[in-house]
């Protein structure tokens, strides 16, 4: 596979999302919300190429000199690789706490599961964080960067909200066409999150990963339908290898299907109060994407042929 088009899909004068296709591991969504006199961008993604093949495609849309900030959604990085670059540049970086700490003692790259030549990725010296929801005034339009209330897809994401265009960028919180990863937050909080963002009455969805969607095909609750399926699942079974089968059987066309078994793992976990066994965890990853022609090595990175 040749690395992933940023798919620039224009929402609105000023308002871009960047969609890289198919939306599995690493290969993230960012956007673009552009004023008169200032700029928000919405993410980066996982590598030094990858992030200099956005930084041209965004500035395509904006005027030289043109103030920046970028809002990232969470600490992963697939969406926060590229910080340490534009805060070299003189770009302020937004995040909630939790995930400043993160991305501040970062980077983080599993080596223990990807392999990937990652260029420049260091972090950023500082981030400002993000403590409630904080308008920014880009010029002619504003937009609004908002902490997640609880523990979702991680401890510390947010969201960012274009009322003027009816635009929500979800971060995480979406996952559309391809499996969520539920390794780093809470499946009950962000069950509580997927409400949460049905109060902004959005009309279009920017999910963390793939394709940008209209809130009238209801994406929120194809991904509600997921945590509530593996809720139901297990309750009663901690047979995860027979769950996984289920809900590949049950969701045929999502990418990254291995992540259903360690999504089961700590569903249960949560579910029943007791310990993820975080090493089985990764061990189900690692042979589910084998056994299905997946090696992570080729759902991963490798395959960007970077
Ligand atoms: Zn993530």
């Amino acid at each position: 596979m040749s690395r992933p088009d940023l798919n620039p899909v224009a929402l609105h004068p000023g308002v871009i999302a960047f969609h890289q296709p198919p939306g599995g591991w690493f290969v993230s969504n960012a956007g673009l919300v552009a004023g008169r006199d200032a700029a928000l961008q919405i993410d980066t993604f996982a590598t030094e190429p990858l992030n200099r093949r956005l930084e041209t495609a965004i500035d395509a849309y904006l005027e030289p000199g043109t103030r920046r900030t970028v809002a990232l959604t969470h600490a992963h990085g697939d969406h926060a690789h590229g910080a340490g670059r534009l805060a070299a540049a003189g770009t302020t970086i937004l995040a909630t706490p939790p995930a400043a700490g993160e991305v501040l003692s970062g980077p983080h790259t599993y080596d223990f599961l990807f392999s990937c030549d990652w260029g420049a990725i260091d972090p950023p010296s500082g981030i400002s964080p993000v403590t409630e929801p904080r308008d920014l005034d880009l010029g002619g339009t504003s937009v609004t960067v908002v902490p997640v209330p609880g523990p979702a897809h991680t401890h510390g994401d947010l969201v960012v909200w274009h009322a003027e265009s009816g635009t929500l960028f979800t971060g995480d919180l979406l996952f559309l066409g391809v499996t969520p990863l539920a390794l780093a937050g809470s499946i009950a909080g962000w069950l509580e999150a997927l409400t949460w963002l049905e109060t902004f009455g959005a009309t279009t969805y920017v999910p963390g990963h793939g394709p940008v969607t209209a809130a009238a095909d209801d994406p929120v609750a194809d991904v509600r339908e997921y945590f509530e399926w593996l809720r139901e699942a297990v309750a009663g079974s901690a047979d995860f290898a027979a769950i996984e089968a289920a809900a590949r059987a049950r969701w045929p066309a999502w990418g990254a299907g291995e992540r259903h078994g360690v999504n089961a793992r700590i569903a249960y976990a949560q579910a029943h109060g007791v310990e993820l066994d975080f090493p089985a965890g990764v061990r189900d990853l690692l042979s589910s994407a084998a056994a299905h022609g997946e090696p992570m090595t080729e759902t991963g990175l490798i395959r960007l042929d970077l």
